[in-house]
């Protein structure tokens, strides 16, 4: 959710499946374009030509009116704006109140890894809209954005559309949860649709439901990560069978601070950014949503914080593929068991 800018740069390719003639015959329909300031891509198999352009371009701009920082008039940003205990939000942003609940759950469950009210901090250390990043780190401005657990004290009222903080200079940031989000909202329309077989896919965080267009169970790449952006470079290949994949890492948005590396999660606790050995988590979950926060999470929680937290929570049934660096800046990778009839790894070092 990192822009506001929606283009669409849409195609809409339609193949036929080369059965000719056969009325049940599926046919593969792509759309592609720019959302949320990154890529997606939409592949569904239909019965005929079904163009879902326009439905996916107004889920997408109103996901922005509600969960964009970039938007100054979305529901979040005048949320954000109240700087009162006592706030309240347009009685029609569903989208935002669901988003809401989840990311407590979350918080409550993570010990607040993750932690929507590290907005002051990730606009302190240059992530956000307009920011600079620090010349000089002021410890003592850092102590003073923090605000662990302000976000679970927040007590929703009236159904969702009043709130009461006792922090009234809690302010927050749903990048970390929103894309995935989106991701199980366009699967919603597509089910809605009646469409059995598809993969939806926003900046990485991606779903998907039944076959692709050979008949087979969907296959994602998951990036090695590489410090330098042009060489992308596949650490894995996964089979996503009716579920969500989402990757946070350190190796996207960061920069270079005598040779101190500052990446864009930011550990509550401390009011940093994280710093450990992890270099990606990729998650699965059921939803997506899921899965994006709990892969933000786990970049705070470090591999092994993460390895214990999947031991106690079965039923959330998520799976991770974590990549962190050994001594000798190595690579190694950790998958959870759930994981490994599905996973085929490039060549890496194994623990
Ligand atoms: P993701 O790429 O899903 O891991 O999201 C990263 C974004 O989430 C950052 O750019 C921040 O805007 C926000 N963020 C950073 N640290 C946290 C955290 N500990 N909990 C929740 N959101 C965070
Ligand atoms: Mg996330």
């Amino acid at each position: 959710m990192k822009n506001s800018f929606l283009f669409f740069c849409l195609s809409l390719l339609l193949f036929s499946c080369g059965n000719g003639g056969d009325e049940s015959k599926l046919i593969p329909h792509e759309l592609k374009g720019e959302a949320q300031g990154t890529t997606f891509t939409i592949k569904y198999l239909a019965k005929d030509s079904l163009d879902l352009t326009q439905e996916v371009m107004d889920m997408l701009v109103r996901i922005d009116q509600e969960l964009s920082l970039w938007v100054d008039s979305s529901v979040i940003s005048k949320f954000n704006a109240q700087r009162s205990t006592d706030r309240s939000i347009d009685s029609s942003a569903n989208y935002f109140i669901e988003v809401f609940r989840r990311s407590q759950d979350v918080f409550a469950l993570t010990d607040g890894a993750f932690n929507p009210a590290v907005m002051p901090l990730v606009r302190y250390w240059g992530f956000a809209k307009k920011a600079e990043t620090p010349e000089v780190i002021d410890s003592l401005k850092v102590d003073s954005l923090r605000r662990h657990n302000g976000f679970i004290k927040v007590v929703m009222a009236g159904e969702g559309y009043s709130y009461f903080t006792p922090d009234e200079n809690l302010q927050i940031d749903f990048n970390a949860i929103a894309q995935g989000y989106s991701v199980d909202l366009i699967c919603e329309l597509l089910d809605e649709k009646g469409l059995e077989n598809y993969l939806v896919e926003i900046g990485g965080e991606v779903r998907c439901k039944g076959v692709n267009a050979e008949g087979l169970v969907w296959t994602i790449g998951i990036d090695r990560p590489t410090d330098h952006n042009s060489n992308r470079e596949l650490q894995a290949t996964v089979v996503l069978n009716n579920r969500a994949l989402a990757t946070s890492g350190n190796y996207r948005k960061f920069y270079m601070r005598n040779g101190i590396k500052y990446a864009h999660t930011i550990d509550p606790e401390t009011g940093y950014p994280v710093q450990h050995t992890l270099l990606s988590a990729s998650v699965f979950a059921p939803d997506c949503a899921s899965a994006d926060a709990y892969a933000t999470a786990f970049m705070v929680m470090g591999l092994e914080k993460t390895q214990a937290f999947l031991a106690m929570h079965p039923e959330l049934k998520l799976d991770a593929y974590l990549i962190y660096s050994d001594e000798k800046g190595g690579y190694r990778t950790w998958e959870s068991e759930g994981l490994k009839k599905d996973l085929e790894e490039m060549d890496v070092k194994k623990n």
